[in-house]
């Protein structure tokens, strides 16, 4: 990329000498690309990333022709939120579901798919838990009905063998930096013939149909990648693959209550992703942060947002499990000894922020769970935009809680709280249910992680609501 950032200045779509050389370079690159995926040159549209790729091919062809578009439950957010931005402007738009191991079962694109339906638009493979598509019999079932088919193939191209002649699809987006090219270039490969509006209007760049400068550096740069990375796939995949599966097979070992996400073979080489039962997506990503490891959760419910992974939703995970939720990708720089470190930092941060046995063993078996129809007095508190709420029935007579239930909604802490708080006033005065703390509480359980304190002062508020309702029915 160096020299044409430097010596080789010129405007790839000017006519003097200077762009005529950086001209030549964006033209061996875009062959070059095209050879890799099995397309024509002519089909090859460089653009910003996957994101602009995407924007482009659903937004382009739902202008172009129809307007229904088929997708998937687990689309990366370039396609969810364009879709759901086409979908204000009329566009019709049915989303199939997944398998619990995160596929889209082709018979069910069959069921849905008629005349009606001017794009299918499926991923490749999924970048959350890696997951990989029938995408050839999806594509063949949309081109027996003349539909056009697009694939983000952003995960896949450079991790797994793609040839858009092979796969029989319309049209495909890709990105450098996923295949450890530059950031900010992508492109949408087009089948020749299909037609296509533009998104990007301005200069007769990209055969007219993508305004703007030509980023030499970057198109130079993208084919380089590209190559490198397919002409060492076999090797690098096998070698990232056996990583991944040792990574997987140490977290499982050494980690209790964890589960593997996404189907154990049929994921990309690099991808294992893990919900921890007990513990936060967000705090396991802070301390392996502490600890120089990096690695993403799907979920933000630290940044203010209950936003577990759609994706993971979509597999039917629970929501609560989905909030513990790592996703770890391995490369083909990583070694055995990383993998180690991981895991050991995984077993330090699981005995720091873990639930005792004792709180395990209430949130297993909790007592008093229910519905009381006839309540003497109901208390329900928390908050909803984190996720907990309690709600806590009551029967009083003569003054004593003669028997109590609770309905919890959210994590292991809160139920233990609840089954725990509702325990310690069974059978005592309001007096003396009035007096019971959070503290108590907490004891009672052996302790909860810093984090989960605020689920014990929830069950205190819950008692105390319970009782205020009770009181002003008795006035
Ligand atoms: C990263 C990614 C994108 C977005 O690509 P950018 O080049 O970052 O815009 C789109 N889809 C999938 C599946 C991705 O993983």
């Amino acid at each position: 990329m160096l020299p044409y950032f430097t010596e080789v200045f010129g405007n790839a779509d000017s006519l003097h000498s200077f762009g005529r050389e950086s001209h030549q370079a964006v033209t061996r690159a875009r062959n070059k690309i095209a050879q890799l995926i099995g397309a024509k040159p002519s089909e090859i549209y460089f653009t910003s990333g996957g994101t602009e790729s995407d924007n482009w091919a659903l937004k382009g062809l739902a202008q172009a022709k129809g307007k229904h578009i088929i997708t998937s439950a687990i689309e990366h957010p370039a396609i969810r939120e364009t879709l759901k931005e086409l979908k204000k402007q009329g566009v019709k738009v049915t989303v199939l579901p997944v398998t619990t191991d995160g596929v889209v079962i082709p018979e069910s694109l069959e069921n849905v798919i008629d005349e009606s339906v001017s794009l299918v638009s499926i991923m490749f493979a999924n970048n959350e838990v890696g997951t990989i598509q029938p995408i050839k019999q999806l594509a063949a079932i949309a081109r027996k009905r003349k539909v056009a088919f697009h694939t983000d193939a952003v995960q896949a191209v450079g991790n797994l063998k793609v040839d858009v002649a092979e796969l029989g699809v319309d049209m495909m987006s890709f990105s450098a930096h996923k295949f450890y090219g530059p950031k900010g270039i992508g492109v949408l490969y087009c089948r020749s013939g299909l037609r296509l509006e533009k998104l990007i209007i301005g200069g007769h760049q990209e055969r007219t149909m993508r305004g703007g400068t030509t980023n030499v550096p970057l198109a130079v740069g993208m084919a380089e990648a590209m190559e490198l990375a397919i002409n060492e796939l076999e090797k690098n995949t096998k070698y990232i693959a056996g990583l991944r599966d040792y990574f997987i097979k140490q977290v499982e070992e050494n980690i209790p209550f964890v589960r593997l996400n996404g189907n154990r073979l049929n994921r990309v080489a690099g991808n294992a992703n893990f919900s921890f039962e007990f513990i936060e997506g967000e705090s396991i990503l802070m301390s392996l942060d502490l600890a120089g490891i990096a690695c993403s959760t799907g979920s933000a419910c630290s940044s203010g947002s209950l936003d577990p992974s759609h994706v993971l939703l979509a597999m039917g995970v629970p929501i609560e499990i989905a909030h513990g939720s790592i996703r770890f990708s391995f490369g083909r720089e990583n070694t055995k000894e990383d993998a180690d470190y991981v895991v050991q930092t995984l077993i330090g941060i699981e005995k720091q922020k873990m639930y005792n046995d004792r709180v395990i063993e209430e949130f297993k078996n909790p007592n008093n769970v229910g519905e009381m129809p006839d309540a003497d007095g109901v208390g329900t508190v928390g908050n909803a935009s984190c996720g907990d709420i309690m709600k806590i029935y009551l029967k009083v007579e003569d003054n004593i809680i003669k028997d109590v239930k609770f309905q919890t909604f959210g994590c292991a802490a809160a139920i233990a709280t609840s089954s725990l708080a509702t325990t310690l006033i069974k059978g005592k005065t309001i007096d003396e249910a009035l007096k019971v703390t959070n503290k108590q509480v907490v004891e009672g359980l052996g302790g909860l992680p810093a984090q989960k304190i605020h689920c014990s002062v929830l069950a205190e508020e819950a008692i105390k609501a319970a009782i205020d309702d009770y009181q002003s029915k008795k006035k």
